[in-house]
């Protein structure tokens, strides 16, 4: 089959689209043919080796998989060739504290599909049966795949994590990104008042159409000091985080005396300077997020199914140019989600 691989980490020229083994199946496997494959900064930092991510070598990317079945190991009852499905996002061990208690997410055990175990940019992937979710009529393969992991960390962050209610206030950073996107239509879903940033007008009006009800062009002005101009010095009850270094210390001075911030990525670096004196004094909480657990990626998988989240593409790209696809998210140009198809 035709894949996309590196053998060693670094840069964009290090991904090689070339003939590899077709994987073989074990008896509660399955053979799925890729369709699309949705692109997440996670693949650039498993290509770099940052961020502390270490892949096997040589290693296929791609963790938001949609396909079809092509082969079915001998113990699968539940599934037939043909049938479409979404790829779950990562195999978890199911028995540890973490997944009993609901929290699989963390499993100190998981594989994510892309990262630990071969992923998507290829024409065939093997994964446990156990890991699939239906596709419905109601979805092609690219609105599938480009709903997987924004909408379930997005539900994680704010329902679960934050737990954002009904006309509080939320800043919902990089709004153009997939997570950004998921982020405005729960918060709008569940009342909730939206501030969204973003680098350009033409982002701004896009996030205003998904229910943004502000928008701020950070790379015009502080935003910051727009969020206390917009909330009249009050400031906002929740932040939404993924930017990481060159935000976190505004994130932090934009919330309210109770605040939240809950982050889940830190895309333009690891550390952040943080006012520890305005923690304890305005009752601050931070709160980490890492994904979403397997019922959550089923409630909001039914949602987009039902039509209630809309997924929004930016764009696709072929299998053979997944390097340009990653580039093309590196240089921030997209709004929505950008996949591979095949
Ligand atoms: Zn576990």
């Amino acid at each position: 089959m035709k894949a996309v691989v590196f053998h060693k980490r670094g840069g964009l020229e290090n991904l090689k689209y070339e003939d590899v083994q077709t994987p073989d199946i074990g008896p509660n496997d399955v053979l799925v043919k890729m369709r699309a494959c949705g692109l997440n900064h996670l693949d650039i930092f498993t290509r770099e080796g940052s961020h502390g991510v270490h892949a096997p070598l040589p290693h296929i990317g791609g963790l938001e998989v949609a396909g079809e079945i092509a082969q079915i190991g001998n113990t699968v009852k539940d599934w037939r060739v043909g049938e479409r499905v979404l790829i779950g996002p990562a195999i978890v061990c199911g028995e540890c504290e973490y997944c009993l208690s609901g929290y699989d997410n963390i499993c100190p055990r998981r594989q994510v599909i892309g990262v630990n175990v071969d992923g998507g940019f290829a024409e065939y992937i093997r994964v446990p049966a156990k890991i699939l979710l239906r596709i419905p009529d109601s979805l092609s393969f690219v609105d599938a795949a480009a709903s997987l992991t924004a909408f379930g960390t997005a539900w994680h962050m704010l329902v679960t994590r934050a737990q954002l209610k009904k006309d509080e206030w939320v800043l919902i950073l990089a709004a153009g990104s997939s997570i950004g996107v998921a982020a405005i239509q729960i918060a709008k879903e569940l009342g909730a008042r939206v501030i969204a940033t973003a680098s350009t007008e033409e982002k701004l009006a896009k996030a205003k159409e998904l229910g943004a009800d502000f928008g701020v062009n950070y790379a015009a002005r502080n935003f910051q000091h727009a969020v206390m101009q917009i909330t009249q010095n009050r400031g906002v009850d929740v932040v939404f985080e993924h930017v990481g270094t060159t935000t976190w210390e505004k994130s932090i001075a934009s919330l309210r005396p109770t605040g939240r911030l809950v982050t889940c990525g830190s895309t333009t670096g690891r550390w952040g300077k943080t006012d520890i004196w305005s923690v304890f004094y305005k009752h601050i909480s931070i709160l980490g997020s890492f994904a979403a657990n397997s019922g959550e990626i089923r409630a909001v998988f039914e949602f987009v199914a039902q039509k209630k989240f809309r997924p929004i593409i930016d764009r696709t790209f072929p299998l053979a140019e997944t390097a340009d696809a990653q580039k093309y998210l590196m240089e921030r140009k997209q709004f929505g989600k950008v996949l591979v198809v095949d």
